[in-house]
């Protein structure tokens, strides 16, 4: 199984990785390929592999609220049937009370395989003591997530519409746009036929989240791989525990400064390699980060300075 090659792709959360610790962007994407075999016979990279995977409690609420609005839109899609707010509420509950258990008791180090859809918290592999009233409010902040997207009209759009004008709810794509050879992830939370254009939406499940690359490279998806005139496509922001949506508009020089980074930012990560063409890398080659802030929180940190 592991020796699916890994491939070289693009995507706004590698860019922030990259820039965030070089090491830690080298364990991510290169030290932990093939960890997902818990046999490994590299001990090290199934560890970066299992600790690639942690989520904190920020991200967890993001995941499964993410999650719970995927699986009731594509119920109503199918079905035509909304699901009750107190259904999709409870499901949750129940949802993040068998995932905290899951992570508290470290179940994931024992699971092969993919751990993607699996829940392991941060806080509990390194024992941070996050307290009862803390994982309360985790909880009763997606239930809140949970709230505003019910109230924000959304499923009665999703509802009204003809099945075929849906064009993603959380589908992942990779692209290969016109200005670079290179594949580009895009995940859309929803996007949909709207008149003669495109309406993206996007939700955002944490205060001040509000990321400008992210809604750009969206945008070069839509004018791009969808072909719609920039001035058809419509992006808003939902903050789910904030405020309410955001319409977001972008310039063709705004466009144009994207691509420009985009382009940048994948020839700085192909020149750190060992050799591009076939995406290798050396670890020693990528530098740690000097800023001990990052360390604190980086769930690589039980292992990185055993390292070379
Ligand atoms: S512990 Fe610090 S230096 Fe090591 S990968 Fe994480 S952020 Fe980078």
């Amino acid at each position: 199984m592991s020796d699916f090659k890994n491939e070289f792709s693009w995507s706004v959360s590698r860019d922030s990785l990259f820039k965030e610790c070089r090491r830690k962007y080298y364990y991510n994407y290169y030290g932990s390929w093939g960890g997902w075999d818990k046999n490994h016979r590299d001990k090290t990279t199934r560890i970066l592999y299992v600790l690639k995977n942690l989520q904190n409690r920020w991200q967890w609420k993001g995941s499964t609220v993410h999650h719970e609005i995927e699986k009731v839109l594509k119920e109503l899609v199918s079905t035509g049937d909304l699901v009750s707010a107190e259904k999709s509420k409870s499901r949750v509950t129940e949802l993040m009370r068998s995932d905290f258990r899951f992570s508290r008791d470290g179940l994931y180090w024992q699971k092969d395989g993919s751990l993607r859809n699996v829940t392991a918290l941060f806080e509990h592999e390194y024992k941070t003591g996050t307290t009862d009233e803390v994982w309360k409010q985790t909880h009763d902040e997606a239930i809140k997530c949970l709230d505003s997207f019910f109230g924000s009209g959304v499923p009665e759009v999703i509802k009204k519409l003809p099945k075929e004008k849906i064009i993603s709810i959380e589908s992942m794509t990779a692209s290969a746009f016109s200005f670079n050879p290179e594949k580009v992830f895009v995940k859309l939370d929803l996007a949909y036929e709207s008149g003669d254009g495109v309406e993206i939406v996007d939700w955002k499940t944490g205060a001040g989240e509000s990321d400008k690359l992210q809604f750009l490279v969206y945008t070069i998806f839509a004018y791009e791989e969808l072909e719609v005139p920039l001035e058809q496509i419509s992006l808003t922001e939902y903050n789910l525990l904030g405020d309410g949506p955001r319409a977001h508009r972008f310039s063709a020089h705004e466009l144009n400064d994207a691509v420009e980074y985009v382009n940048e930012s994948i020839a700085k990560m192909k020149g750190m390699l060992a050799d591009p063409d076939e995406n290798t890398a050396v670890m020693t080659d990528f530098p740690r980060t000097d800023n001990e802030r990052i360390c604190e929180t980086c769930s690589f940190k039980k292992i990185c300075f055993e390292l070379d």
